[in-house]
């Protein structure tokens, strides 16, 4: 397999951090910006999730997992102005953002064979480059040679209203409180797995977004990027 390194032609931005930080935004609206193309990875975990959870595949049974995995086709589409998510060409949006399919996604991504079949067709997608990926681990293991690496982060209190905004606006039953908890709970499985681990790559730009409005977040990233597509231009 690849390892991601010169494969891509154009520039590739990884865009990394914890739940709720804000990345989804700032990615898409980025990739907006630039004209680059978007990949939302931890929709893609998503996926495999609610296709895991419909088919009562055990979570311990890492062939069926694998099978699972390599069977699903999983497509961005752009549909009104809106970035839709279609798993085996249905749209599942909506299905992949509950709280519940939020916790079994974290639980399902600590497993190697789904990494390693998500690993690969994330690859695949950005390895033309112009393309902005959001994730955990895009600059630590997906392309860990990627021209431009940003760690997005934000105290968990903030990311956890911001997250319990977004479900109360969805009209879902939730607490502040609990919603907080699960942020926590989840950042915590994230950190603490074995493989690819949410870690900031060495080489990235932090950015602490609390209190900072997005506006000017993107105005800072997209600076940075157009940079480097000077700088490539020019090499
Ligand atoms: O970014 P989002 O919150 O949609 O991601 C859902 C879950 O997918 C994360 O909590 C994480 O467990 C997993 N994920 C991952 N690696 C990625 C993207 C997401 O493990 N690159």
């Amino acid at each position: 397999m690849s390892d991601g390194k010169g494969a891509e032609k154009g520039i590739v931005v990884a865009i990394d951090g914890p739940s709720g930080a804000g990345k989804s935004t700032v990615a898409r609206q980025l990739a907006e910006r630039l004209g680059y193309l978007y990949i939302d990875t931890g929709a893609m975990f998503r996926a495999v999730a609610l296709t895991v959870k419909r088919s009562n595949v055990s979570l311990e049974d890492d062939d069926a997992l694998s099978e699972l995995c390599r069977d699903l086709e999983i497509t961005f589409i752009r549909q009104e102005g809106a970035y839709r998510v279609l798993a085996n060409g249905e749209d599942v949006s909506e299905a992949i953002r509950t709280p519940e399919i939020s916790l079994l996604t974290s639980r399902i991504s600590t497993k190697k064979v789904v990494r390693e079949v998500l690993l690969h067709e994330q690859r695949r997608m950005g390895r033309a480059g112009n393309v902005v990926l959001e994730g955990r681990d895009i600059g630590s293991v997906v392309f860990p040679h990627a021209e431009v690496k940003f760690f997005l982060s934000a105290s968990p209190e903030e990311r956890g209203r911001r997250r319990f905004l977004e479900l109360q606006g969805k009209g879902e039953k939730v607490t502040l409180e609990k919603t907080i908890a699960e942020v926590i709970a989840r950042d915590a499985q994230d950190e603490q797995r074995e493989h690819a681990p949410l870690c900031m790559a060495k080489d990235a730009l932090p950015i602490d977004s609390d209190g900072i409005p997005v506006e000017e977040v993107l105005s800072r990233m997209e600076k940075i990027v157009r940079l480097k597509e000077l700088e490539k231009r020019a090499s």
